[in-house]
């Protein structure tokens, strides 16, 4: 498609890094769209900068409560496109109510996310971020860098959906045994992969060494750990959380590691990151006490929700975005699975 400046579509991106805009631009060569990059993100009072724009276009954590959407829908923004696949942070009544369309990405590398949650997982038990600052100071000690084997301890996930699967297929290849919860249980993948649902999460949080978290963050789902599920978990077992912060009451979380109940907790995201994650705050003053008191455990790792980030995820990503928004400058449908009003 060559550009056409009477077909051109005008999008404000909203929170924007180097490499969303370098990826987006490639999905989008000669295609007309004018994109209006901007690196702060969406709420009620950054709205007005979608001026003139047909699409609006977000990541997780930009706000797109009622007064944030209503303000688009004023400005006359029809699409909403959201470069995420979860989409807890959209007002999905208003949205529909104000008849903006929202769309997100359905599925775009399922192994990046996995990966990631594997990667924290071996990096926690095998303590590695410990050895690389020992060894780069000459401190050739192995004191205190005991981890156990993987194979043939007991894992647990929740949420077998795209990531879910993939997470537990990679631990199946590390020879641990894979227990599975889902309130829409897949039996023919776990046959496949020789994973097995249990009937409740009360049953797979005693039984596992290790629980790795896969679902969206719903009313359902928030707090999914907190005390009291923390203490059906197995004592000295690893928690990893590469799906949505607000899966986990950090305050339970802090509790159980001080008195030992968890041996490891690996965190790609965190229930207050907004703000916090995706910047460079190096040179400021943490003002948040609980992530603050994180980032003291030995036993703690945090990445800065960066489980998605993979090439080809980045590519993945942008293609959907763009694939709908010509799809709406065409009219012509969007991408299967990705219209959430
Ligand atoms: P998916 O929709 O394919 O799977 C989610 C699964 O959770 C489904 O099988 C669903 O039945 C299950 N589920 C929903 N509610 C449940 C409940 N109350 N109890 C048990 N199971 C429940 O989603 P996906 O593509 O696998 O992604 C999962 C989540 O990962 C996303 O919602 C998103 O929050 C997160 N994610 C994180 C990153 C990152 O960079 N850290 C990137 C992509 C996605």
């Amino acid at each position: 498609m060559t550009e056409n400046p009477s077909s051109v579509i005008a999008a404000t991106v909203f929170d924007t890094k180097p490499y969303d805009r370098e990826a987006l631009r490639q999905a989008s060569a000669n295609h007309g769209i004018q994109w209006h990059f901007l690196e702060f993100r969406l709420a009620e009072d950054s709205a007005s900068a979608a001026k003139n724009a047909r699409v609006v276009c977000v990541f997780v954590n930009d706000q797109l409560n009622r007064p944030c959407l209503e303000v688009l829908a004023n400005l006359g923004v029809e699409l909403v496109a959201l470069r995420s696949t979860g989409f807890n942070n959209v007002d999905v009544n208003a949205a529909r109510e104000l008849k903006l369309t929202v769309t997100r990405v359905p599925v775009y590398s399922p192994h990046a996310v996995a990966e990631h949650a594997v990667a924290l997982l071996l990096t926690l038990n095998r303590k590695t971020h410990r050895a690389f600052n020992r060894v780069r100071e000459l401190n050739f000690s192995l004191n205190g860098l005991v981890g156990f084997d993987l194979c043939a301890k007991t894992a647990g996930i929740v949420g077998t959906g795209k990531i879910g699967r993939v997470t537990g297929q990679i631990l199946r290849g590390f020879g641990m045994r894979v227990l599975a919860y889902d309130v829409f249980p897949n039996h023919e993948w776990a046959k496949q992969a020789g994973v097995e649902y249990v009937k409740t999460l009360s049953a797979l949080l005693g039984t596992s060494d290790v629980v790795s978290l896969h679902t969206p963050l719903t009313p359902e789902t928030r707090y999914t750990i907190r005390a009291e599920t923390i203490e059906l978990m197995k004592r000295g077992s690893i928690l990893i959380n590469s799906s949505r912060g607000g899966l986990v009451d950090t305050k339970a979380l802090i509790k159980a590691l001080k008195s030992g109940h968890l041996a490891g907790v690996g965190l790609d995201v965190y229930e207050e990151e907004e703000g916090i994650f995706f910047e460079d705050l190096s040179g400021d003053v943490l003002h948040d006490d609980d992530l603050a008191r994180l980032l003291t455990f030995p036993n703690v790792l945090i990445t800065s929700h960066q489980a998605f980030l993979t090439r080809e995820a980045l590519s993945e990503i942008s293609h959907t975005t763009v694939t709908n928004i010509l799809a709406l400058a065409s009219r012509q449908s969007f991408v299967d699975g990705s219209v959430v009003t």
